[in-house]
Protein backbone atom coordinates (compact mmCIF):
# COMPACT_ATOMS: atom_id res chain seq x y z
CA UNK A 1 0.00 0.00 0.00
CA UNK A 2 1.46 3.79 -1.41
CA UNK A 3 1.81 5.90 2.32
CA UNK A 4 1.89 9.43 2.21
CA UNK A 5 2.75 12.00 5.20
CA UNK A 6 -0.56 13.89 3.85
CA UNK A 7 -3.33 12.41 1.39
CA UNK A 8 -5.44 16.03 0.32
CA UNK A 9 -9.23 15.47 -0.50
CA UNK A 10 -10.04 17.80 -2.77
CA UNK A 11 -8.45 19.63 -5.16
CA UNK A 12 -9.92 23.13 -4.78
CA UNK A 13 -8.14 26.49 -3.83
CA UNK A 14 -8.07 25.08 -0.54
CA UNK A 15 -6.83 21.71 -1.52
CA UNK A 16 -4.14 22.42 -4.11
CA UNK A 17 -2.60 24.99 -2.16
CA UNK A 18 -2.87 23.19 0.41
CA UNK A 19 -0.90 20.01 -1.32
CA UNK A 20 1.46 22.47 -2.20
CA UNK A 21 2.46 23.82 1.22
CA UNK A 22 2.90 20.59 2.57
CA UNK A 23 5.35 19.48 -0.52
CA UNK A 24 6.75 22.92 0.18
CA UNK A 25 7.59 21.93 3.53
CA UNK A 26 9.04 18.56 2.57
CA UNK A 27 6.24 16.23 3.53
CA UNK A 28 5.28 13.78 0.74
CA UNK A 29 2.10 14.61 -0.23
CA UNK A 30 -1.04 13.10 -2.60
CA UNK A 31 -4.10 15.48 -3.63
CA UNK A 32 -7.46 13.37 -4.41
CA UNK A 33 -9.47 15.16 -6.67
CA UNK A 34 -12.39 13.79 -8.81
CA UNK A 35 -13.75 17.04 -10.52
CA UNK A 36 -14.55 16.52 -14.43
CA UNK A 37 -13.91 19.54 -16.36
CA UNK A 38 -16.39 20.82 -18.94
CA UNK A 39 -13.82 19.15 -21.59
CA UNK A 40 -14.91 15.93 -20.15
CA UNK A 41 -11.46 15.68 -18.70
CA UNK A 42 -10.26 15.70 -14.57
CA UNK A 43 -9.40 19.42 -14.26
CA UNK A 44 -7.90 20.74 -10.73
CA UNK A 45 -8.56 24.09 -9.56
CA UNK A 46 -12.21 23.32 -8.01
CA UNK A 47 -15.30 25.36 -7.94
CA UNK A 48 -13.43 28.00 -8.42
CA UNK A 49 -11.50 27.83 -10.66
CA UNK A 50 -13.69 25.72 -13.13
CA UNK A 51 -17.03 27.10 -12.48
CA UNK A 52 -16.34 29.70 -9.86
CA UNK A 53 -14.21 32.37 -9.42
CA UNK A 54 -12.29 32.80 -12.57
CA UNK A 55 -15.15 32.11 -15.37
CA UNK A 56 -17.39 34.26 -13.96
CA UNK A 57 -14.61 37.06 -13.42
CA UNK A 58 -13.87 36.32 -17.25
CA UNK A 59 -17.56 37.37 -18.42
CA UNK A 60 -17.80 39.48 -15.99
CA UNK A 61 -15.65 41.38 -18.06
CA UNK A 62 -16.41 40.45 -21.44
CA UNK A 63 -19.96 42.14 -20.23
CA UNK A 64 -18.25 45.43 -19.13
CA UNK A 65 -16.56 45.98 -22.29
CA UNK A 66 -19.62 45.55 -23.66
CA UNK A 67 -21.63 47.94 -21.69
CA UNK A 68 -18.35 50.56 -22.01
CA UNK A 69 -18.65 50.28 -26.01
CA UNK A 70 -22.52 50.50 -25.63
CA UNK A 71 -22.66 52.99 -22.87
CA UNK A 72 -19.77 54.68 -21.80
CA UNK A 73 -17.56 55.49 -24.89
CA UNK A 74 -19.89 58.46 -26.26
CA UNK A 75 -19.62 60.66 -23.34
CA UNK A 76 -15.28 59.94 -23.88
CA UNK A 77 -15.30 61.57 -27.43
CA UNK A 78 -15.19 58.00 -28.87
CA UNK A 79 -17.59 57.16 -31.54
CA UNK A 80 -18.01 53.76 -32.40
CA UNK A 81 -19.82 52.10 -35.54
CA UNK A 82 -22.19 49.32 -34.89
CA UNK A 83 -21.59 46.50 -32.43
CA UNK A 84 -21.99 43.08 -32.06
CA UNK A 85 -21.92 40.57 -30.18
CA UNK A 86 -20.36 37.07 -30.70
CA UNK A 87 -21.49 34.61 -27.37
CA UNK A 88 -20.12 31.46 -28.64
CA UNK A 89 -16.12 33.40 -29.02
CA UNK A 90 -16.81 35.39 -25.67
CA UNK A 91 -17.42 31.61 -24.16
CA UNK A 92 -14.70 30.46 -25.62
CA UNK A 93 -12.90 33.12 -24.24
CA UNK A 94 -13.39 31.90 -20.54
CA UNK A 95 -13.29 28.38 -21.31
CA UNK A 96 -9.26 29.01 -22.36
CA UNK A 97 -8.74 31.04 -19.20
CA UNK A 98 -10.07 28.27 -16.96
CA UNK A 99 -8.11 25.36 -19.02
CA UNK A 100 -4.62 27.70 -18.76
CA UNK A 101 -5.79 28.30 -15.05
CA UNK A 102 -6.50 24.63 -14.37
CA UNK A 103 -3.48 23.17 -16.63
CA UNK A 104 -1.05 25.80 -14.64
CA UNK A 105 -2.39 24.26 -11.32
CA UNK A 106 -1.25 20.59 -12.60
CA UNK A 107 1.61 22.05 -13.46
CA UNK A 108 2.46 22.89 -10.11
CA UNK A 109 1.55 19.69 -9.00
CA UNK A 110 4.10 18.54 -11.20
CA UNK A 111 6.54 21.18 -9.96
CA UNK A 112 6.42 20.25 -5.91
CA UNK A 113 6.22 16.66 -6.80
CA UNK A 114 2.50 16.27 -5.20
CA UNK A 115 0.48 12.74 -6.84
CA UNK A 116 -2.58 13.76 -8.52
CA UNK A 117 -4.98 10.69 -7.18
CA UNK A 118 -7.61 11.03 -9.54
CA UNK A 119 -11.08 9.66 -8.58
CA UNK A 120 -13.86 9.88 -5.47
CA UNK A 121 -11.66 10.01 -2.01
CA UNK A 122 -13.64 7.99 0.45
CA UNK A 123 -12.11 8.17 4.66
CA UNK A 124 -11.28 4.21 6.20
CA UNK A 125 -10.33 3.69 9.53
CA UNK A 126 -6.47 3.24 10.23
CA UNK A 127 -5.75 6.90 8.30
CA UNK A 128 -6.64 4.90 5.55
CA UNK A 129 -8.40 7.17 2.01
CA UNK A 130 -9.78 4.77 -0.53
CA UNK A 131 -9.62 5.78 -4.17
CA UNK A 132 -12.18 4.85 -6.41
CA UNK A 133 -10.74 5.81 -9.68
CA UNK A 134 -12.71 8.66 -12.20
CA UNK A 135 -14.40 7.36 -15.18
CA UNK A 136 -14.68 3.59 -13.66
CA UNK A 137 -10.71 3.33 -14.91
CA UNK A 138 -9.82 0.14 -12.06
CA UNK A 139 -10.67 -1.09 -8.61
CA UNK A 140 -10.91 1.14 -5.62
CA UNK A 141 -7.11 1.61 -4.34
CA UNK A 142 -6.13 2.27 -0.61
CA UNK A 143 -3.42 4.96 0.43
CA UNK A 144 -1.85 5.05 4.11
CA UNK A 145 -1.69 8.95 5.46
CA UNK A 146 -0.01 10.33 8.49
CA UNK A 147 -2.46 13.07 8.15
CA UNK A 148 -5.56 13.82 5.85
CA UNK A 149 -6.75 17.04 4.82
CA UNK A 150 -10.58 17.18 3.69
CA UNK A 151 -10.94 20.13 1.09
CA UNK A 152 -14.16 18.92 -0.59
CA UNK A 153 -16.15 22.40 -0.67
CA UNK A 154 -19.53 22.88 -1.63
CA UNK A 155 -22.25 22.59 -3.80
CA UNK A 156 -25.36 24.58 -4.74
CA UNK A 157 -28.07 24.68 -2.73
CA UNK A 158 -31.21 23.73 -4.29
CA UNK A 159 -35.07 24.84 -3.27
CA UNK A 160 -37.26 21.60 -2.97
CA UNK A 161 -39.98 22.97 -5.22
CA UNK A 162 -37.64 23.80 -8.05
CA UNK A 163 -35.87 21.18 -9.98
CA UNK A 164 -33.09 22.36 -12.10
CA UNK A 165 -32.92 20.71 -15.51
CA UNK A 166 -29.76 22.18 -16.64
CA UNK A 167 -31.37 23.70 -19.77
CA UNK A 168 -34.12 26.20 -18.64
CA UNK A 169 -33.71 25.73 -15.11
CA UNK A 170 -29.61 25.94 -14.18
CA UNK A 171 -27.64 27.05 -11.43
CA UNK A 172 -24.45 29.20 -11.27
CA UNK A 173 -22.64 26.37 -13.28
CA UNK A 174 -25.39 26.42 -15.95
CA UNK A 175 -25.62 30.02 -15.87
CA UNK A 176 -21.75 30.41 -17.01
CA UNK A 177 -22.76 28.51 -20.25
CA UNK A 178 -25.62 30.03 -21.78
CA UNK A 179 -24.84 30.13 -25.61
CA UNK A 180 -27.27 32.89 -26.15
CA UNK A 181 -28.29 36.05 -24.69
CA UNK A 182 -31.84 34.69 -23.20
CA UNK A 183 -34.16 37.98 -23.51
CA UNK A 184 -35.77 37.47 -20.24
CA UNK A 185 -33.39 35.94 -17.17
CA UNK A 186 -35.17 35.16 -13.88
CA UNK A 187 -32.74 35.18 -10.90
CA UNK A 188 -34.03 33.53 -7.74
CA UNK A 189 -31.80 35.16 -4.98
CA UNK A 190 -29.69 38.73 -5.06
CA UNK A 191 -26.69 37.17 -3.46
CA UNK A 192 -22.97 37.21 -4.72
CA UNK A 193 -23.82 34.97 -7.51
CA UNK A 194 -27.36 36.47 -8.59
CA UNK A 195 -25.82 39.77 -8.83
CA UNK A 196 -23.02 38.82 -10.70
CA UNK A 197 -24.33 36.88 -13.35
CA UNK A 198 -27.14 38.94 -13.18
CA UNK A 199 -24.88 41.87 -14.30
CA UNK A 200 -23.17 39.87 -16.70
CA UNK A 201 -26.54 39.02 -18.52
CA UNK A 202 -28.06 42.40 -17.96
CA UNK A 203 -25.14 43.96 -19.79
CA UNK A 204 -24.77 41.71 -22.49
CA UNK A 205 -28.98 43.09 -23.33
CA UNK A 206 -31.02 40.35 -20.93
CA UNK A 207 -34.33 42.18 -19.16
CA UNK A 208 -33.07 40.52 -15.64
CA UNK A 209 -35.56 39.94 -12.63
CA UNK A 210 -34.34 39.21 -9.69
CA UNK A 211 -36.18 37.76 -6.71
CA UNK A 212 -34.83 37.68 -3.36
CA UNK A 213 -36.63 36.34 -0.05
CA UNK A 214 -35.22 38.57 2.42
CA UNK A 215 -36.99 42.30 2.47
CA UNK A 216 -33.47 43.60 3.08
CA UNK A 217 -30.92 43.56 0.66
CA UNK A 218 -27.38 42.58 0.61
CA UNK A 219 -27.71 42.14 4.65
CA UNK A 220 -24.14 40.70 5.26
CA UNK A 221 -22.68 44.45 3.69
CA UNK A 222 -22.99 47.70 5.74
CA UNK A 223 -26.69 48.85 5.24
CA UNK A 224 -25.41 52.32 3.59
CA UNK A 225 -23.32 50.56 0.89
CA UNK A 226 -25.68 48.26 0.54
CA UNK A 227 -28.59 51.34 -0.35
CA UNK A 228 -26.38 53.11 -2.40
CA UNK A 229 -25.57 49.70 -4.69
CA UNK A 230 -29.57 48.64 -4.42
CA UNK A 231 -30.23 52.10 -6.21
CA UNK A 232 -27.46 52.04 -8.96
CA UNK A 233 -28.03 48.37 -9.58
CA UNK A 234 -31.92 49.24 -10.15
CA UNK A 235 -30.71 52.33 -11.92
CA UNK A 236 -28.36 49.95 -14.59
CA UNK A 237 -31.71 48.06 -14.93
CA UNK A 238 -31.86 45.01 -12.82
CA UNK A 239 -35.67 44.46 -11.72
CA UNK A 240 -34.89 43.40 -7.90
CA UNK A 241 -37.82 42.75 -5.68
CA UNK A 242 -37.28 42.18 -2.23
CA UNK A 243 -39.43 39.89 0.44
CA UNK A 244 -40.46 37.40 -2.26
CA UNK A 245 -41.32 33.87 -1.80
CA UNK A 246 -41.35 31.96 -4.88
CA UNK A 247 -44.36 28.96 -5.29
CA UNK A 248 -43.17 26.97 -8.14
CA UNK A 249 -40.87 27.28 -11.28
CA UNK A 250 -41.90 25.58 -14.34
CA UNK A 251 -39.82 24.74 -17.78
CA UNK A 252 -41.28 24.19 -21.11
CA UNK A 253 -40.18 24.32 -24.58
CA UNK A 254 -40.27 28.39 -24.55
CA UNK A 255 -39.25 29.32 -21.13
CA UNK A 256 -40.01 29.28 -17.67
CA UNK A 257 -43.46 30.22 -15.70
CA UNK A 258 -42.35 31.49 -12.38
CA UNK A 259 -44.79 31.87 -9.33
CA UNK A 260 -44.22 33.63 -6.29
CA UNK A 261 -45.74 36.01 -3.59
CA UNK A 262 -44.48 39.11 -1.99
CA UNK A 263 -46.18 41.57 0.03
CA UNK A 264 -48.68 42.90 -2.28
CA UNK A 265 -50.06 39.43 -3.26
CA UNK A 266 -49.50 36.36 -5.86
CA UNK A 267 -47.63 37.27 -9.52
CA UNK A 268 -46.25 35.05 -12.31
CA UNK A 269 -43.63 35.70 -14.12
CA UNK A 270 -42.25 34.45 -17.62
CA UNK A 271 -38.81 33.97 -17.93
CA UNK A 272 -36.55 32.21 -20.64
CA UNK A 273 -34.29 30.63 -18.33
CA UNK A 274 -33.82 30.55 -14.42
CA UNK A 275 -30.76 31.04 -12.65
CA UNK A 276 -31.17 29.54 -8.77
CA UNK A 277 -28.72 31.05 -7.00
CA UNK A 278 -29.76 30.63 -3.28
CA UNK A 279 -26.58 29.58 -1.40
CA UNK A 280 -24.54 27.09 -1.22
CA UNK A 281 -23.46 24.25 1.09
CA UNK A 282 -21.05 21.96 2.35
CA UNK A 283 -20.21 18.96 0.62
CA UNK A 284 -19.43 16.05 1.97
CA UNK A 285 -21.66 13.07 -0.10
CA UNK A 286 -19.27 9.97 -0.63
CA UNK A 287 -16.61 11.00 1.63
CA UNK A 288 -17.88 8.20 4.54
CA UNK A 289 -17.38 10.80 7.11
CA UNK A 290 -20.33 8.49 9.39
CA UNK A 291 -17.78 5.18 8.95
CA UNK A 292 -14.90 7.13 11.10
CA UNK A 293 -17.30 9.27 13.53
CA UNK A 294 -16.30 12.19 11.84
CA UNK A 295 -18.13 15.37 13.40
CA UNK A 296 -20.22 17.03 11.16
CA UNK A 297 -22.68 19.98 12.45
CA UNK A 298 -26.03 20.49 12.04
CA UNK A 299 -26.36 22.45 9.33
CA UNK A 300 -23.44 20.05 7.29
CA UNK A 301 -20.11 21.67 8.14
CA UNK A 302 -17.31 19.30 8.99
CA UNK A 303 -17.02 20.40 12.74
CA UNK A 304 -13.28 22.00 13.09
CA UNK A 305 -11.16 24.30 15.76
CA UNK A 306 -9.13 27.46 14.83
CA UNK A 307 -6.84 25.57 13.32
CA UNK A 308 -9.00 23.34 11.07
CA UNK A 309 -8.81 20.18 13.44
CA UNK A 310 -11.53 17.71 13.32
CA UNK A 311 -12.60 15.49 16.22
CA UNK A 312 -10.13 13.11 15.08
CA UNK A 313 -6.68 13.52 15.33
CA UNK A 314 -4.81 14.40 12.42
CA UNK A 315 -7.69 14.67 10.47
CA UNK A 316 -7.93 18.64 9.63
CA UNK A 317 -10.87 20.16 7.17
CA UNK A 318 -10.52 23.35 5.45
CA UNK A 319 -12.26 25.37 2.81
CA UNK A 320 -16.28 25.94 2.09
CA UNK A 321 -16.40 22.40 3.66
CA UNK A 322 -16.23 24.37 7.35
CA UNK A 323 -17.30 27.21 9.13
CA UNK A 324 -16.52 30.96 7.71
CA UNK A 325 -17.29 32.23 4.36
CA UNK A 326 -17.57 30.47 1.43
CA UNK A 327 -14.45 32.33 -0.67
CA UNK A 328 -11.84 31.32 -2.25
CA UNK A 329 -9.13 33.31 -0.52
CA UNK A 330 -10.15 32.31 3.27
CA UNK A 331 -9.79 28.16 2.29
CA UNK A 332 -6.25 28.85 0.47
CA UNK A 333 -4.89 30.38 3.73
CA UNK A 334 -6.51 27.56 5.86
CA UNK A 335 -4.47 25.32 3.55
CA UNK A 336 -1.36 27.26 4.28
CA UNK A 337 -2.59 27.64 8.08
CA UNK A 338 -2.46 23.58 8.30
CA UNK A 339 0.33 22.31 6.11
CA UNK A 340 2.29 25.16 8.12
CA UNK A 341 1.22 23.37 11.67
CA UNK A 342 1.93 19.83 10.64
CA UNK A 343 5.83 21.26 9.90
CA UNK A 344 5.56 22.61 13.57
CA UNK A 345 5.40 26.04 12.80
CA UNK A 346 2.59 28.22 14.86
CA UNK A 347 0.66 29.83 11.85
CA UNK A 348 -3.19 31.07 12.15
CA UNK A 349 -5.78 32.54 9.85
CA UNK A 350 -7.11 35.99 11.15
CA UNK A 351 -10.95 35.54 9.88
CA UNK A 352 -11.79 38.89 11.32
CA UNK A 353 -9.79 40.91 8.43
CA UNK A 354 -10.98 38.19 5.78
CA UNK A 355 -12.13 40.73 2.57
CA UNK A 356 -15.40 39.96 0.68
CA UNK A 357 -15.82 41.19 -3.24
CA UNK A 358 -18.68 41.05 -4.85
CA UNK A 359 -17.36 41.88 -8.40
CA UNK A 360 -20.52 44.18 -9.89
CA UNK A 361 -19.67 47.11 -11.58
CA UNK A 362 -19.43 49.44 -9.62
CA UNK A 363 -17.82 46.46 -7.16
CA UNK A 364 -18.61 46.52 -3.20
CA UNK A 365 -15.81 45.49 -1.20
CA UNK A 366 -15.67 45.11 2.94
CA UNK A 367 -13.35 44.21 5.59
CA UNK A 368 -14.44 43.64 9.41
CA UNK A 369 -17.41 44.97 11.11
CA UNK A 370 -20.81 46.82 9.31
CA UNK A 371 -21.98 49.77 11.43
CA UNK A 372 -25.17 47.34 12.50
CA UNK A 373 -22.58 44.36 13.54
CA UNK A 374 -21.53 47.09 16.02
CA UNK A 375 -24.62 48.80 17.19
CA UNK A 376 -26.03 44.88 17.53
CA UNK A 377 -22.86 44.82 19.89
CA UNK A 378 -23.31 48.00 21.61
CA UNK A 379 -19.80 49.25 20.37
CA UNK A 380 -18.92 53.13 20.25
CA UNK A 381 -17.79 54.15 17.11
CA UNK A 382 -16.63 56.48 14.66
CA UNK A 383 -17.92 56.54 10.90
CA UNK A 384 -15.90 58.55 8.01
CA UNK A 385 -16.76 59.13 4.58
CA UNK A 386 -15.85 59.93 0.94
CA UNK A 387 -18.36 60.34 -1.96
CA UNK A 388 -16.25 58.79 -5.37
CA UNK A 389 -18.24 62.16 -7.32
CA UNK A 390 -15.31 64.26 -4.88
CA UNK A 391 -12.64 62.39 -6.12
CA UNK A 392 -10.68 63.89 -9.37
CA UNK A 393 -9.26 59.89 -10.75
CA UNK A 394 -12.84 58.92 -10.21
CA UNK A 395 -14.30 61.54 -12.28
CA UNK A 396 -11.62 61.36 -14.72
CA UNK A 397 -12.53 57.94 -15.39
CA UNK A 398 -16.61 58.66 -15.01
CA UNK A 399 -16.97 56.50 -12.06
CA UNK A 400 -18.47 58.69 -9.68
CA UNK A 401 -21.06 56.50 -8.62
CA UNK A 402 -20.11 54.44 -4.85
CA UNK A 403 -18.52 55.58 -1.83
CA UNK A 404 -15.89 54.63 0.99
CA UNK A 405 -17.16 54.09 4.42
CA UNK A 406 -14.20 53.91 7.28
CA UNK A 407 -15.06 52.95 10.64
CA UNK A 408 -13.14 53.44 13.85
CA UNK A 409 -13.22 52.73 17.83
CA UNK A 410 -15.04 55.66 19.41
CA UNK A 411 -12.03 55.71 21.77
CA UNK A 412 -9.22 53.94 20.31
CA UNK A 413 -9.05 54.76 16.71
CA UNK A 414 -8.48 51.35 15.86
CA UNK A 415 -10.51 50.87 12.39
CA UNK A 416 -13.12 48.18 12.72
CA UNK A 417 -14.03 48.07 9.39
CA UNK A 418 -13.65 49.53 5.53
CA UNK A 419 -16.33 49.88 3.00
CA UNK A 420 -16.49 50.53 -0.15
CA UNK A 421 -18.72 50.67 -3.17
CA UNK A 422 -17.06 52.29 -6.40
CA UNK A 423 -14.64 51.91 -8.96
CA UNK A 424 -11.72 49.30 -8.46
CA UNK A 425 -13.23 48.42 -5.03
CA UNK A 426 -11.93 44.85 -5.13
CA UNK A 427 -8.08 46.01 -5.16
CA UNK A 428 -8.60 48.94 -2.39
CA UNK A 429 -9.67 46.79 -0.07
CA UNK A 430 -6.19 45.18 0.22
CA UNK A 431 -5.30 48.41 1.98
CA UNK A 432 -7.80 48.36 4.47
CA UNK A 433 -6.80 44.75 4.74
CA UNK A 434 -3.22 45.91 5.64
CA UNK A 435 -4.13 48.46 7.73
CA UNK A 436 -6.75 46.17 10.32
CA UNK A 437 -4.09 43.20 10.43
CA UNK A 438 -1.62 45.75 11.66
CA UNK A 439 -4.40 47.07 13.82
CA UNK A 440 -4.44 50.45 12.35
CA UNK A 441 -6.13 53.74 13.47
CA UNK A 442 -7.95 55.87 11.61
CA UNK A 443 -5.40 58.34 12.02
CA UNK A 444 -2.88 55.99 10.83
CA UNK A 445 -4.58 55.61 7.64
CA UNK A 446 -5.53 59.65 7.16
CA UNK A 447 -1.34 60.20 8.20
CA UNK A 448 -0.17 57.57 4.95
CA UNK A 449 0.50 59.98 1.91
CA UNK A 450 -1.48 58.54 -1.20
CA UNK A 451 -0.65 59.03 -5.02
CA UNK A 452 -2.61 61.48 -6.73
CA UNK A 453 -4.99 61.43 -8.72
CA UNK A 454 -5.87 58.00 -7.66
CA UNK A 455 -9.18 56.48 -6.71
CA UNK A 456 -6.99 55.52 -3.31
CA UNK A 457 -7.25 59.01 -2.58
CA UNK A 458 -11.24 57.91 -1.76
CA UNK A 459 -10.22 55.91 0.84
CA UNK A 460 -7.23 58.14 2.47
CA UNK A 461 -10.02 61.31 2.76
CA UNK A 462 -12.77 58.30 4.64
CA UNK A 463 -10.12 57.72 6.81
CA UNK A 464 -9.40 61.74 7.38
CA UNK A 465 -13.53 62.34 7.82
CA UNK A 466 -13.73 59.90 10.52
CA UNK A 467 -11.93 63.24 12.39
CA UNK A 468 -14.09 65.33 10.54
CA UNK A 469 -10.96 66.14 8.33
CA UNK A 470 -11.47 65.45 4.75
CA UNK A 471 -10.13 68.19 2.79
CA UNK A 472 -12.28 67.84 -0.24
CA UNK A 473 -15.52 66.72 0.99
P1 LIG B 1 -14.01 23.64 -4.06
O1 LIG B 1 -13.43 24.70 -4.91
O2 LIG B 1 -15.48 23.39 -4.15
O3 LIG B 1 -13.20 22.31 -4.41
C1 LIG B 1 -13.53 21.08 -3.87
C2 LIG B 1 -12.98 20.01 -4.79
O4 LIG B 1 -13.08 18.76 -4.12
C3 LIG B 1 -13.74 19.85 -6.10
O5 LIG B 1 -12.83 19.71 -7.15
C4 LIG B 1 -14.53 18.55 -5.89
O6 LIG B 1 -14.78 17.87 -7.10
C5 LIG B 1 -13.57 17.79 -5.02
N1 LIG B 1 -14.18 16.73 -4.20
C6 LIG B 1 -15.24 16.82 -3.38
N2 LIG B 1 -15.45 15.65 -2.74
C7 LIG B 1 -14.48 14.80 -3.18
C8 LIG B 1 -14.16 13.45 -2.89
N3 LIG B 1 -14.83 12.76 -1.97
N4 LIG B 1 -13.12 12.90 -3.54
C9 LIG B 1 -12.39 13.59 -4.45
N5 LIG B 1 -12.65 14.86 -4.75
C10 LIG B 1 -13.68 15.47 -4.12
N6 LIG B 1 -14.91 32.94 -4.13
C11 LIG B 1 -14.07 33.99 -4.09
O7 LIG B 1 -13.28 34.10 -3.15
N7 LIG B 1 -14.06 34.93 -5.09
C12 LIG B 1 -14.91 34.86 -6.14
O8 LIG B 1 -14.87 35.72 -7.01
C13 LIG B 1 -15.81 33.77 -6.21
N8 LIG B 1 -16.67 33.65 -7.24
C14 LIG B 1 -17.50 32.56 -7.29
C15 LIG B 1 -18.39 32.48 -8.37
C16 LIG B 1 -19.25 31.40 -8.45
C17 LIG B 1 -20.20 31.30 -9.62
C18 LIG B 1 -19.22 30.38 -7.46
C19 LIG B 1 -20.11 29.18 -7.56
C20 LIG B 1 -18.34 30.47 -6.39
C21 LIG B 1 -17.49 31.57 -6.29
N9 LIG B 1 -16.61 31.74 -5.22
C22 LIG B 1 -15.78 32.81 -5.16
C23 LIG B 1 -16.55 30.75 -4.13
C24 LIG B 1 -15.35 29.83 -4.35
O9 LIG B 1 -15.48 29.18 -5.59
C25 LIG B 1 -15.27 28.82 -3.22
O10 LIG B 1 -15.22 29.50 -1.99
C26 LIG B 1 -14.02 27.96 -3.36
O11 LIG B 1 -13.99 27.28 -4.58
C27 LIG B 1 -13.95 26.95 -2.21
O12 LIG B 1 -12.77 26.21 -2.32
P2 LIG B 1 -12.63 24.74 -1.75
O13 LIG B 1 -11.27 24.31 -2.14
O14 LIG B 1 -13.04 24.72 -0.34
O15 LIG B 1 -13.72 23.88 -2.53
P1 LIG C 1 -25.57 34.02 -1.12
O1 LIG C 1 -25.69 33.48 0.23
O2 LIG C 1 -24.60 35.10 -1.39
O3 LIG C 1 -26.98 34.57 -1.62
C1 LIG C 1 -28.12 33.78 -1.68
C2 LIG C 1 -29.32 34.70 -1.66
O4 LIG C 1 -30.46 33.91 -1.93
C3 LIG C 1 -29.52 35.34 -0.29
O5 LIG C 1 -29.71 36.73 -0.46
C4 LIG C 1 -30.75 34.64 0.24
O6 LIG C 1 -31.53 35.45 1.08
C5 LIG C 1 -31.49 34.30 -1.05
N1 LIG C 1 -32.42 33.19 -0.94
C6 LIG C 1 -32.29 32.04 -0.24
N2 LIG C 1 -33.39 31.26 -0.42
C7 LIG C 1 -34.21 31.93 -1.26
C8 LIG C 1 -35.48 31.64 -1.84
N3 LIG C 1 -36.11 30.50 -1.60
N4 LIG C 1 -36.02 32.57 -2.66
C9 LIG C 1 -35.39 33.73 -2.92
N5 LIG C 1 -34.18 34.05 -2.40
C10 LIG C 1 -33.60 33.16 -1.59
O7 LIG C 1 -25.32 32.76 -2.07
P2 LIG C 1 -24.95 32.66 -3.61
O8 LIG C 1 -25.14 33.95 -4.30
O9 LIG C 1 -25.63 31.45 -4.10
O10 LIG C 1 -23.41 32.36 -3.55
C11 LIG C 1 -22.93 31.28 -2.75
C12 LIG C 1 -21.63 31.61 -2.12
O11 LIG C 1 -20.59 31.52 -3.09
C13 LIG C 1 -21.52 33.03 -1.60
O12 LIG C 1 -22.10 33.17 -0.32
C14 LIG C 1 -20.06 33.22 -1.55
O13 LIG C 1 -19.58 32.64 -0.37
C15 LIG C 1 -19.58 32.45 -2.76
N6 LIG C 1 -19.38 33.38 -3.88
C16 LIG C 1 -18.47 34.37 -3.72
C17 LIG C 1 -18.26 35.27 -4.75
C18 LIG C 1 -17.29 36.38 -4.56
O14 LIG C 1 -16.46 36.28 -3.65
N7 LIG C 1 -17.31 37.42 -5.37
C19 LIG C 1 -18.98 35.17 -5.93
C20 LIG C 1 -19.91 34.15 -6.04
C21 LIG C 1 -20.09 33.25 -5.01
Amino acid sequence: MDAYDVIVIGGGPAGYVAAIRCAQLGMSTALVDEYIGKSGKPALGGTCLNAGCIPSKALLDSSEHYDRVRNKYASHGIKTAEIDLDIPTMIGRKDKIVSTLTKGVEGLMKKNKVTWLKGHGQLEAGMKVGVIPTGGKGDKQVYQAKHIIIATGSAPRTLANISIDHERIVDSTGALDFQEVPAKLGVIGAGVIGLELGSVWGRLGAEVVVLEAMDDFLAMADGEIAKAALKEFKRQGLDIHLGTRVKKAEADADGVTVEYEDAKGGHTLRVDKLVVAVGRVPHTEGLNANGIDLFIDESGYIHVDEFGSTNVPDIYAIGDVVRGPMLAHKGSEEGVMVAERLAGKKTRVNHDTIPWVIYTWPEIAWVGKTEEDLKQEGRSYACGTFPMRASGRALAMEETVGLVKVIADAETDEILGVHIFGAAASELIAEAVVAMEYQASAEDLACIVHAHPTVSEAVHEAALDVHRRAIHK
